[in-house]
């Protein structure tokens, strides 16, 4: 592998590039699914090939090509060269400006003691039966979906730098959802073996079975919970819920290449612009927002990412000030950062690395706080466990927010199911209005496995986490569902 990629960056370095990369990138994936009695889909697929990235006369130029062969690769570099040179005829400016790095050596991998592609998938099988099994046998329960999931990446990276970098990652998750169903309505639950970069240990350290009536008893339990109240109420999220909400109003806000409007597709362009960086206020005191890339066990961690950058750990909202942004070598330099933050990565070997969230986590309270006593000192408000819809508009200021299940408070107890929970605030007033943070005991990672972001759309993975957290006086209800 080495040689091949070593044979690129020559042909690029003696046409006079000023950067150089190619990434060998190989994708399994396993996709086991099942509905009630029976299994619904097995997709296994693999992929693999290579891209070449070149930086000629200040503009990019990129192919890929999945014939991974000595000849290929120097033709796919050549052709590279060519789009770079036929893009700087129509250079904007003084071009890019990419930000040094260090050449690093490294092999990366996700610690994985069982890997998943490895068991049969008639135990796959027969453990989601066995908890569509449990789903059905709740009385009202109609429909039992199940799915287990998994994706390996296998990456060698090499560039102009001297860096030569091999990873090896692994993302495991399993999922149920149980659909209850009366002459009215229909209302689901879920629950999760939580997406993360491990092998199938994971799957089954998590309690599917043993979970499963439990998610069916609650999917019941939703057909006739109280409508939505309207009005403000105070709300504790949980870290299953709180994880889209934090990906949504913070994570996409904070890409560096959305503030300076250089990518708006699919998820707009950003309100936290430049200018505000170190004053703007986006949340209270107690409002720590932590991007890290150095955890293996989370799903944006690859050692390195595809700039050839290491992971890092480092705050973007502190003490409630934003403080800084997810960052890749193109554009730190309009922060004024000499590095990037290394937050750029492709989702295949025939996409271009762009910025992509990194593992964003909101930092857990100081103080001793359990939920119990987080919901005991609550005296109106709404506990809401899991994702569910979620709209927000193209700056990420205005947002509603749905969820999977929902619970009245009342005079510190947890009392009955409501059904139907929306939430609307603008980003700042709600994590202005943050005033109730769980210790870390509590706090728990969740990956988000289908993010899309660019033209044409590339999906992601990442990790976001908290503990339980209270918000004051949320507008909750009146939306239509
Ligand atoms: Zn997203």
């Amino acid at each position: 592998m080495k040689e091949l990629c070593l044979r690129a960056l020559d042909i690029a370095k003696e046409k006079g590039v000023s950067f150089a990369d190619i990434r060998i990138v190989k994708h399994h994936t396993q996709i086991v699914t099942t509905e009630d009695e029976r299994v619904s889909g097995i997709q296994d697929s693999e992929s693999m090939g290579f891209g070449v990235r070149v930086l000629l006369n200040g503009c990019w130029g990129f192919a890929a090509s999945k014939n991974l062969f000595r000849k290929e690769i120097e033709d796919v570099t050549l052709r590279a060269v060519e789009i770079a040179r036929a893009s700087s005829l129509a250079k904007m400016g003084s071009g890019v400006v990419f930000a040094p790095e260090e050449p690093h050596e490294a092999i990366f991998r996700t610690p994985v003691q069982k890997d998943p592609f490895k068991v049969p998938i008639e135990e796959k099988v027969n453990l989601l039966l066995g908890v569509n099994k449990e789903m059905l046998r709740v009385r009202g329960v109609k429909k039992a979906h199940s799915f287990m999931w998994f994706k390996s990446e296998e990456r060698h990276l090499a560039n102009t730098d001297g860096s030569f970098i091999e990873s090896n990652t692994c993302t495991s998750t399993a999922e149920c959802i149980a659909t209850a169903v009366d002459e009215h309505t229909a209302k689901t639950r879920y629950f999760e073996a939580i997406p993360v970069n491990a092998g199938y240990e994971h799957i089954e350290g998590t309690p599917l079975l043993k979970e499963a009536q439990r998610v069916g008893e609650e999917a019941v339990a939703h057909l006739t919970a109280k409508e939505c109240p309207q009005g403000k109420k105070d709300l504790i999220l949980h870290p299953s819920h709180l994880a889209l909400t934090i990906h949504e109003s913070i994570g996409h806000a904070l890409e560096l290449d959305r503030v300076l409007g250089m990518e708006e597709s699919l998820a707009g362009s950003s309100f936290a612009t430049i200018d505000k960086l170190g004053k703007l206020k986006y949340g209270s005191p107690i409002v720590n927002i932590v991007c890290d890339n150095t955890d293996p066990t989370r799903l944006a961690s690859k050692g390195y990412d595809d700039d050839g950058v290491p992971g890092q750990r480092w705050y973007i909202i502190k003490n409630g000030i934003l403080v800084d942004y997810q960052t890749g070598r193109e554009v730190c330099h309009t922060i004024g950062a000499e590095q990037s933050r290394g937050s750029c990565r492709a989702d295949s070997w025939q996409s271009i690395p762009i910025i992509r969230q990194s593992n964003i986590g909101l930092e857990a309270g100081e103080e001793h706080l359990t939920l119990e006593e987080l919901i005991a000192d609550t005296k109106d408000g709404i506990y809401i466990e899991g994702m569910g819809s979620f709209s927000i508009d193209q700056k990420r200021l205005n947002f509603q927010f749905g969820g999977d299940c929902f619970w009245e408070i009342k005079n510190g107890k947890k009392t009955c199911m409501l059904k139907d929970v929306t939430y609307q605030a603008i980003t700042t007033d709600f994590w202005g209005s943050c005033d109730a943070i769980c210790d870390k005991r509590f706090w728990q990672p969740y990956g988000v496995l289908n993010c899309g972001k660019g033209d044409p759309m590339q999906i992601a993975q990442m990790t976001h986490g908290s503990s339980p957290v209270r918000f004051r006086n949320i507008n909750v209800g009146g939306a239509k569902l």
